[in-house]
């Protein structure tokens, strides 16, 4: 049993910017709940930021220009959260380092937990491919990251693991 830090929303806890979770629905997903260890984390809440909040896009690259400090983190209320979101990160990444934990399944298209997909920060409903802020920290320290449709791979990874 492997220990995986699992964003909340996709638990069924409403801590989505607008009150709501992300439903999901698939084997590997019903496997991961079921048979390894979960940890959930909403890095945003953890930061201190309110259920609801303004729906929040990286402005001027990814996760990963934002921790380099050349891109923003914009609210729709144009509120600059920026140190919000890498607070978040670094909590979650502390985390992971207490507990030792070296996978995560975070949220596809989120500004923290996307792992491939993020919105383009022009609030029109655009994606583009690119990293969320808790994502870029974790996986820059080693852990690897999957999104809810990838948990595949990670049951191949952890199944494998157990095999050797
Ligand atoms: S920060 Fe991550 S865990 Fe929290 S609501 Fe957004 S996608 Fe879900």
């Amino acid at each position: 049993m492997a220990k995986i830090l699992v964003s909340s929303c996709l638990l069924g806890c409403a801590v989505r910017y607008n009150g709501s979770d992300v439903e999901v629905n698939s084997q590997d997903f019903n496997w991961l709940v079921d048979t390894q260890e979960i940890v959930p984390l909403c890095p945003e809440v953890s930061a201190g930021l309110p259920i609801p909040r303004a729906p929040a896009e990286i402005c001027g690259g990814s996760g990963t220009e934002v921790l380099a400090g050349t891109a923003r983190v914009i609210g729709s209320d144009r509120e600059d959260l920026t140190d919000q979101f890498i607070l978040g990160a670094d909590l979650a990444l502390r985390l992971c380092r207490d507990q030792d934990i070296k996978f995560a399944v975070l949220t596809e298209n989120s500004p923290s937990c996307g792992s491939n997909f993020i919105y383009d920060g022009s609030f029109s409903g655009v994606k583009k491919k690119g990293i969320g802020i808790v994502a870029a920290r974790l996986r820059e320290s080693g852990v690897l990251v999957f999104s809810q449709h990838r948990v595949g791979r990670l049951r191949d990874l952890v199944e494998i693991s157990r095999s050797i």
